[in-house]
């Protein structure tokens, strides 16, 4: 009894003794890791009904839908009676590439939650959470300004060997607020400012010009598709180590009442990571030692009207969903049955992939999200 005692009270100060001694897990992980470049990716409000689903058959109409499109042309497109292949058919990179070889948190349907937990969801309090660790009360508008918080992001761009080689790419203006440029210094291509500056090629040029004659959707929200070129052009002579890519129309057509777009713009977000993920694959800096975290900022309301907004009165807005893909994380497909996840433990996990441990440097961040880690 003694003697059992005694070893229960050195295995303890033993196990205290270890977890004092020296930088947590994922530091200690960083000679066993294969990643080398993360890429975290966001579409804007885009709803785990849709990622989970596929199109929904109560928005496939004008009524409720408002679609100019007839119902028959979108529903040859993204209507199946199965919903594993209606999922497919809207997002097939992310169900036949990242779910197959990666993992996919959200489907409340079975078991699995992901959600925010700065209480409002909507664009800036979620982008902080996921990109500081933490929610920040203070932070209750889209229109708050200069962030107080220090991102992962600069973070890491603070360490020797990833300093110079973290980005952001993002169709809304307000990146340049959510990562504070004035303090970070992060280069931060965002909204509708011309990509090229100096000596531009006539492509260069071309884009430029479309970038400053587009008619906006919405003032500060450059096109998805305008924001993949200079994104995709980066990629040589970046060697990426840290990247945002923020994509918005999914939201922008929530807001519009326009599904039918909503889908188009889903469907074409897929397309962008996939081509993205390519492209990165090809080129042998990035070639098997990219992971890819890839979410929303927000969830949004459902029914015949609610899909259209997000926020506290639009009831279920702060489920989300999540999926990882890359060489450091176990291939468990669809998680079901899982313990809930946070928008918070994003920050942390993007540096434990580099083998950095986040919590070191800001405390009140949420825990890497373990199962993503090999
Ligand atoms: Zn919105």
């Amino acid at each position: 009894m003694l003697s059992s005692t005694i070893t229960r009270s050195l295995w303890c100060v033993l196990v205290l003794a270890l977890i004092a001694s020296g930088p947590a897990l994922p530091a200690e992980m960083s000679g066993v890791l294969k990643t080398r470049t993360v890429v975290l990716i966001v579409s804007d409000g885009l709803r785990w009904q849709e990622i989970f689903t596929g199109a929904d058959p109560e928005l496939l109409n004008e009524k409720n839908g408002g679609i100019w499109e007839t119902e028959r042309e979108l529903r040859r497109e993204f209507w199946r009676t199965d919903p594993a292949e209606r999922r497919q058919a809207l997002f097939p990179f992310l169900w036949g590439t990242v779910a197959a070889r990666g993992q996919i948190f959200g489907n409340q349907t079975q078991g699995s939650i992901a959600r925010v937990t700065n209480g409002l969801a909507f664009s800036y309090p979620g982008y902080n959470e996921m990109l500081t660790g933490h929610p920040d009360a203070r932070i209750n508008s889209n229109e708050f300004g200069p962030n107080p918080n220090l991102t992962v992001f600069e973070w890491l761009n603070g360490l020797p060997e990833l300093h110079g080689h973290v980005a952001v790419y993002a169709t809304w203006g307000a990146f340049k607020d959510i990562f504070n440029v004035g303090r970070s210094h992060l280069p931060v291509q965002a909204g509708w400012d011309p990509p090229y500056r100096g000596t531009t090629s006539a492509r260069e040029e071309l884009l430029n010009r479309l970038y400053q004659s587009t008619t906006p959707l919405e003032d500060g929200d450059v096109y998805n598709a305008f924001l993949q070129v200079p994104l995709l052009d980066s990629l040589p002579a970046q060697q990426a180590r840290v990247l945002f890519v923020g994509y918005g129309e999914t939201d922008l057509w929530g807001h519009v009442g326009r599904y039918d777009q909503l889908l188009h713009s889903a469907h074409l977000f897929d397309h962008f990571v996939a081509e993205l993920w390519n492209a990165m694959q090809a080129l042998p800096a990035y070639s098997d030692r990219t992971t890819f975290i890839i979410t929303a900022d927000h969830g949004r309301g459902s029914g015949p009207v609610e899909w259209k907004e997000h926020g506290v009165k639009q009831k279920g807005s702060e489920n989300i969903w999540i999926a990882v893909l890359g060489p450091d994380t176990p291939p468990l497909g669809e998680r079901m049955h899982t313990a809930p996840v946070t928008q918070a433990q994003i920050a942390a996990t993007v540096a434990a992939l580099l083998g950095k441990d986040y919590r070191q440097a800001v405390p009140e961040a949420a825990a890497p999200i373990a199962d993503v880690l090999r």
